[in-house]
C-alpha cells in the first residue's frame, strides 16, 4: 500500500461554492446529491498529487484539476486583480446547501490550510480569493476599546484596516465609525483616526453620539441650553442648531443659580435679570465638567419652563423638549477599570427629577448606541458612501463591531430586530420626523461582533456570564430601554478588530 493510499482513509471534503454570474460550470459536481461529491484525502496526499501534476507527472486527472485551482489560487493571490471573473466563496465544512440567490453551488474538491481561527462564536471557515465585486456588506465600527483606548491605537485594528483599504488607500467596502463620544467636532475625529488608522477617513464618515440630532429640524430654531464639554456651540451649530446657550452664559446671567462651590459664589447679591429671552429647550451633548453646576441650572430651567430668575410655583409638565445622546453608563479609556459616561450623568438628572417632581423626565430623542435612531442614521451614510463610489449592489448586511454589550452588542440586536420586523413595510415610528426624509432601505439584517480588547472581557465585570450567586449581570442599560439579556448576546465574539474582519471577509466569501 502506498502512502497515499494510507492517507486516503483519512479523507476530509472541503466544499467550495463558486458564486459566478455568468453561471460558467467549469467543474462536474453539484449539490443535488445526485453527484456526490468525492471524498478528498489529507493535504499531504494531495500535495503529493500536486507536486506531481506540476512536475508533469500527474497520476490522476483529480490532481491536475486540483493542481491547476492551486496555481490559479495562488496566482490570484499574488496578483488581487479586480478584474478575475468568478469568485470563491468558502463554506464551513460539510455545508452544502444551495447558493444564496439561486445561484448553483459547484463542489470542488481542494485543500487550503486553514486560514482563519476565529473566536468562541466564530464559524470555522476557509477562505480562497474572491472577486471583488461591489459590496453587499458595510461594517459599522465603534471607536474607543475597538480601534483605540485612549490616545492609543490598538494594532489589531491597524493590521484590520491593511485588509480593508485597497493598493489605492481606497476602502473596499462601505465602513462608517459609530461612536458614543461627542465631546469631539466630527472632522477633528475624521482627522484623528486619519492618523492613527493610516489612511484618509472622510468626516462623513464619522457618526458622534450626537450626530442623528441634524434629523430634529424642528428645534433647530429654538433657543437651547447645551450641556457638555469641548467645543459645544461648534457642534451644535453643525448639527443645525442656530441659537444655543452654554451652561456658563447662563450661570453668568443668573450668579444666584450655582451654590455648590462656595469659591464660585457670588460675594455680593447680583440684580435679578429680566432681558434674558427663555429657554425653549435642552441640548445634553456629553458628560460635562462640573456636574454639580450643570445638574443645578439644567433642573433649574426645567422647573422654570425656561425663565431660571422667576421660578414658578408649579412646574410645567410635560416639560420643555430635552434631547440627549450617548447613554453609555461607563467607557473605558487607558485606566483598568471603566470610567463614569454621559449614561451616568443622564441617570442623575432623571433621578433628581424624579425625586423632586414625582415625575419621569422625558426625552424628545435618545440617541448614540444603542438607540435605532443611531443605526437608521448609519444605515443611511452607509448608502450614500456605496453610491458615491459607484458601488451598484445594495447595502444588504451590515456588521457591527464593538466592545460594549450594552451599547455596542445591544444596539446592534435591536437594529436588527427592527429590520426583521419591518421587513416588509417600515411602519415603525424610530422617533425622529426627520427619518421619514430618508431612501427607503435594502438592509437586511445587522451581525453584532463583540472584541475582547475594551470593555467586555471574558472574565471581567462585563462578561456575559452571570456572575456566581446571581441569574444576571446588572443592566448597564438607559431606562428607557427594556432589559434583554438575550440583546446583549453577541452574534460572534472575537478577540480583536483584526478577527471580525477575518469573521466578515470569510462569511462574505471576500479575500483578506
Ligand atoms: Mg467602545
Amino acid at each position: 500500500m502506498t502512502g497515499t493510499q494510507k492517507n486516503a482513509n483519512n479523507y476530509s471534503s472541503i466544499f467550495l461554492h463558486k458564486w459566478d454570474a455568468g453561471g460558467k460550470d467549469y467543474n462536474s459536481r453539484d449539490a443535488s446529491g445526485t453527484n456526490p461529491p468525492l471524498s478528498f484525502p489529507t493535504a499531504d496526499w494531495l500535495r503529493a498529487e500536486v507536486d506531481l501534476a506540476e512536475s508533469g507527472e500527474a497520476q490522476s486527472t483529480r490532481a491536475r484539476r486540483a493542481a491547476e485551482w492551486l496555481r490559479s489560487a495562488r496566482s490570484w493571490r499574488s496578483a488581487r486583480r479586480p478584474g478575475f471573473g468568478g469568485g470563491w466563496r468558502a463554506q464551513p465544512m460539510g455545508s452544502r446547501g444551495p447558493a444564496p440567490g439561486g445561484a448553483t453551488p459547484i463542489v470542488c474538491f481542494f485543500f487550503l490550510p486553514p486560514l482563519l481561527s476565529l473566536g468562541s462564536h466564530g464559524d470555522h471557515c476557509l477562505l480562497l480569493p474572491s472577486v471583488q465585486s461591489p459590496p453587499t456588506f458595510g461594517f459599522l465600527l465603534d471607536i474607543d476599546g475597538v480601534l483605540v483606548r485612549g490616545h492609543k491605537v490598538i494594532p489589531a485594528a491597524v493590521e484590520a484596516f491593511r485588509k480593508l483599504v485597497n493598493s489605492q488607500g481606497q476602502l473596499r467596502v462601505p465602513v462608517v465609525f459609530v461612536t458614543n463620544a461627542g465631546n469631539i467636532l466630527q472632522h477633528h475625529k475624521a482627522q484623528e483616526l486619519s492618523s492613527l488608522l493610516g489612511f484618509k477617513v472622510d468626516p462623513n464618515q464619522v457618526i458622534l453620539s450626537h450626530s442623528p440630532m441634524k434629523l430634529f429640524s424642528q428645534f433647530h430654531a429654538r433657543r437651547m441650553l447645551v450641556s457638555g464639554q469641548g467645543p459645544l456651540v461648534e457642534n451644535a451649530r453643525a448639527l443645525g442648531f442656530q441659537n444655543v446657550v452654554t451652561v456658563d452664559e447662563l450661570r453668568t446671567a443668573f450668579p444666584v443659580l450655582d451654590m455648590v462651590d462656595l469659591e464660585r459664589r457670588p460675594k455680593t447679591t447680583p440684580l435679578l435679570r429680566s432681558d434674558f429671552p427663555a429657554i425653549e429647550g435642552v441640548l445634553l451633548l456629553g458628560e460635562p465638567v462640573r456636574w454639580e453646576t450643570n445638574l443645578q441650572l439644567i433642573m433649574d430651567i426645567l422647573l422654570s419652563n425656561g425663565n431660571p430668575g422667576t421660578g414658578l410655583a408649579t412646574a410645567p409638565y410635560p416639560h420643555l423638549p430635552v434631547l440627549a445622546c450617548n447613554m453609555d453608563l461607563l467607557w473605558m479609556a487607558e485606566a483598568k477599570m471603566p470610567r463614569f459616561g454621559h449614561g451616568t450623568f443622564l441617570l442623575c438628572l432623571e433621578t433628581i427629577y424624579r425625586k423632586v417632581t414625582g415625575k419621569e423626565l422625558r426625552y424628545e430623542g435618545l440617541m448614540g448606541k444603542p438607540s435605532i435612531l443611531t443605526y437608521l442614521y448609519a444605515e443611511d451614510l452607509i448608502r450614500q458612501q456605496a453610491e458615491r463610489r459607484g458601488w451598484a449592489a445594495p447595502i444588504q448586511k451590515l456588521y457591527a463591531v464593538g466592545d460594549n454589550p450594552m451599547s455596542d452588542v445591544y444596539g446592534a440586536n435591536m437594529f436588527h430586530q427592527y429590520l426583521q420586523k419591518s421587513k416588509h413595510e417600515r411602519t415603525e415610528d424610530p422617533g425622529a420626523g426627520g427619518l421619514g426624509k430618508q431612501q427607503p432601505s435594502a438592509t437586511q439584517s445587522c451581525t453584532s461582533i463583540l472584541v475582547c480588547t475594551g470593555v467586555y472581557s471574558p472574565s471581567g465585570p462585563e462578561s456575559l456570564e452571570p456572575p456566581q450567586g446571581r441569574e444576571e449581570p446588572p443592566f448597564h442599560g438607559h431606562r428607557d430601554f427594556n432589559f434583554s439579556p438575550e440583546l446583549m448576546e453577541a452574534s460572534h465574539i472575537v478577540n480583536d478588530m483584526n478577527e471580525a474582519v477575518q469573521l466578515v471577509f470569510c462569511k462574505e466569501g471576500w479575500a483578506s
